[in-house]
């Protein structure tokens, strides 16, 4: 072993850093933390039963690993019978920091893909109903499809466009990316008040109305404007 490279002393090796291919290069874009908003489209709030009016957007988080990268299927998760699909706009950052003021938020920004917040809606209906935490409903293995990151230096930032998912060419969601309640700068200010923020970090934007169960075998096929297309087969 080399005295430059030195080797921490593991017990077992690390498992590999979770990474999304950015667009038009080789490079790999490392993810450390996935943050996830939570009704931040009108119509979606209203279609799970909530007033936008009183009850602003939110977050929760999925697992880093959760990522499926683009060209991957999707596993039809384990004890679920309804998963639901969520198109989002996906905010990849390459700097954080706490307390980031609204007019230094987009600095922080690498670039953009388009995701897809896969969810056991069954499972988030009875934690919600119980009070409980939404991981069984959120955070499960490929969880997290996503496109390449398309660097802000190709696409800029993205505040308007449509936003839709078709599940085996039928449209299921449409919308558009102004219509979010929260901003990508609110977003990022919010997010840098309740915890630090780092290089890595991605955030899930939200969906718009329409979202509704898959089955194995039907392919979606998401499309945000001026970033990327995503299409992901369930398997
Ligand atoms: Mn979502």
């Amino acid at each position: 072993m080399n005295e430059m490279t030195p080797m921490a002393d593991y017990v077992f090796a690390p498992e590999p850093t979770p990474t999304i291919p950015v667009a038009g290069s080789n490079k790999l874009f490392p993810v450390r933390r996935i943050y996830c908003v939570g009704r931040n489209f009108a119509d979606h709030a209203i279609e799970m039963g909530h007033d936008p009016d009183k009850e602003p957007p939110f977050f929760f988080q999925k697992n880093p690993d959760s990522i499926l990268p683009p060209g991957k299927d999707f596993p039809y998760p384990p004890e679920t019978n309804d998963v639901h699909h969520e198109i989002e706009l996906v905010v990849a950052l390459k700097s954080g920091g706490t307390d980031i003021p609204l007019d230094k938020a987009l600095d922080c920004v690498f670039g953009y893909g388009v995701g897809l917040d896969m969810t056991r809606r069954d499972l988030q209906g009875q934690a919600k109903k119980m009070g409980r935490p939404w991981e069984t409903g959120k955070s499960f293995e490929a969880s997290a499809p996503c496109s390449a990151i398309h660097p802000v230096s190709e696409v800029g930032h993205p505040a308007q466009g449509a936003i839709r998912l078709a599940v085996n060419g039928r449209t299921r969601q449409e919308g558009d990316l102004n219509q979010m309640i929260w901003k990508v700068p609110e977003m990022i200010a919010h997010l840098s008040r309740l915890f630090a923020l780092r290089p890595g970090d991605v955030i899930f934007a939200g969906t718009p109305a329409g979202v509704g169960a898959v089955v194995r075998g039907d392919v979606m096929t998401g499309h945000v404007e001026g970033v990327d297309d995503i299409t992901v087969t369930v398997v």
